[in-house]
């Protein structure tokens, strides 16, 4: 067997890995990632890309203050890929708009507004079917609408594109189609097996998502992933297209000069990754009941991923107790893309500077790894 070594090595190449392996590489270590398959091909190239943590952590304040860490670092982040790359990132802050249909649903987005301006985050609340449409006029008459303005959407499967380019082109390297089968650890290092290669490395970051419970990490336990699978729809609007993203009660809209995307299906069915008549059905008809022009829509295609979920709906990030070398950056659920600046500099952070610290609300360490 060949033994190869490097800097860091990162074990998953979908955003998150990416985003881990361009932040190191621009920093000039030497990375290596290694993708089972593709890079790109797991949950992110399913993801709707929405950046929106004042709607995904209205009921966790931990993932609303890490959302908004995250997003603060967003402008940065975009302007750093696009031009180590080269390549055009779409991505926009043009806000995002929450609608309520029933009284209910009004006073609880009335009272989100209250608390948001409480917290200093610019909000603007639309009470009635006339204000609402004066914000979104293709969307059903509503009770009550709200626009969070620093709300945004990035088109992430450009973005991993980037993401790779830049770390290849800063002399990172990539093996796909190639699965880790265990890491160990051995000689001050960390050892790391494939059918093929025996790699070590001072850093392995485990960011291989949903399949990171599949991964042995000698005298560990079972990392606590688990999969949740999405389906999300592809359509083309015929005359116009929607303002900003639009989030209803059961489901969302993220609007591209080309496309809307709709999502998304929440399930829990293990590794199936299939695209299901239920799941498509489901979408169709929230959509066509928000927006009713969308019964008029082109449908292009449906995406399915898996995303990576965790027993508290909270990432797993930091350096592993039991074996020096360790870095775990997984489980980041429904908020990969959003989360994925943040996490890239911790764990930058973590592999540069020994003093530095994960908030312990999401620090792997709280399941023992
Ligand atoms: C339908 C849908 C909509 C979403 N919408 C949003 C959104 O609007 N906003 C947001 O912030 N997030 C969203 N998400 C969540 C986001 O997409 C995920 O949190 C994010 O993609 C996770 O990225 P990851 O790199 O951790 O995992 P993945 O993209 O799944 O990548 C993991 C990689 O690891 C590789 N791998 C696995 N096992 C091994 C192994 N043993 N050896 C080597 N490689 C391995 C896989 O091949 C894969 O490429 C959405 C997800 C879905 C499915």
């Amino acid at each position: 067997m060949n033994v190869v070594s490097s800097d860091v090595i990162v074990v998953g190449a979908g955003l998150i890995g990416c985003a881990v392996a361009h932040a190191l590489s621009r920093q000039g270590a030497a990375v290596l990632m290694i993708d089972a398959g593709a890079p790109g091909s797991g949950a992110s190239q399913a993801s709707a890309g929405m950046l929106c943590p004042h709607i995904e952590g209205s009921h966790d304040p931990i993932l609303q203050q890490l959302g908004a860490e995250s997003l603060a670092r967003y402008d940065t982040f975009i302007h750093r890929v696009r031009s180590d790359s080269g390549m055009d990132v779409p991505y926009v802050r043009n806000g995002t708009l929450q609608v309520a249909g029933t009284d209910e649903a009004a006073v609880a987005l009335a009272n989100l507004a209250e608390s948001l301006h409480a917290q200093g985050v610019s909000c603007q609340l639309a009470e009635g079917e006339a204000e609402v449409r004066e914000l979104e006029p293709l969307v059903r008459p509503q009770r009550a609408g709200l626009l969070i303005q620093s709300h945004g959407a990035v088109r992430t499967r450009d973005l991993v594109e980037a993401l790779l380019h830049a770390s290849l082109h800063q002399g990172a390297r990539c093996h796909q189609s190639e699965r880790v089968e265990r890491v160990a650890h051995q000689d001050r290092h960390v050892v790391v097996e494939t059918h093929a290669h025996t790699f070590h490395a001072p850093h392995v970051v485990v960011t291989s998502g949903a399949w990171s419970m599949h991964l042995q990490v000698e005298g560990h336990p079972v990392i606590p992933t688990h999969p949740v699978r999405g389906q999300l729809l592809r359509l083309q609007m015929v005359d116009r297209g929607l303002r900003r993203v639009l989030w209803g009660p059961d489901i969302y809209m993220v609007p591209w000069a080309d496309e809307v995307l709709v999502g998304a299906t929440i399930e829990h069915v293990g590794f199936d990754a299939r695209a299901t008549v239920g799941g498509v059905s489901q979408l169709c008809a929230a959509a066509e009941a928000l927006v009713p022009n969308l019964s008029d829509a082109t449908f292009t295609e449906v995406r399915v991923g898996l995303r990576p979920g965790s027993p508290d709906g909270l990432p797993l990030i930091g350096a592993s107790e039991r074996m020096p070398g360790l870095l775990y950056a997984t489980g980041h659920f429904r908020n990969g893309a959003l989360l994925a600046p943040l996490t890239a500099d911790l764990v930058t952070d973590l592999i540069r500077t020994s003093s530095a610290v994960v908030p312990p609300a999401i620090s792997a360490s709280r399941f023992d790894l």
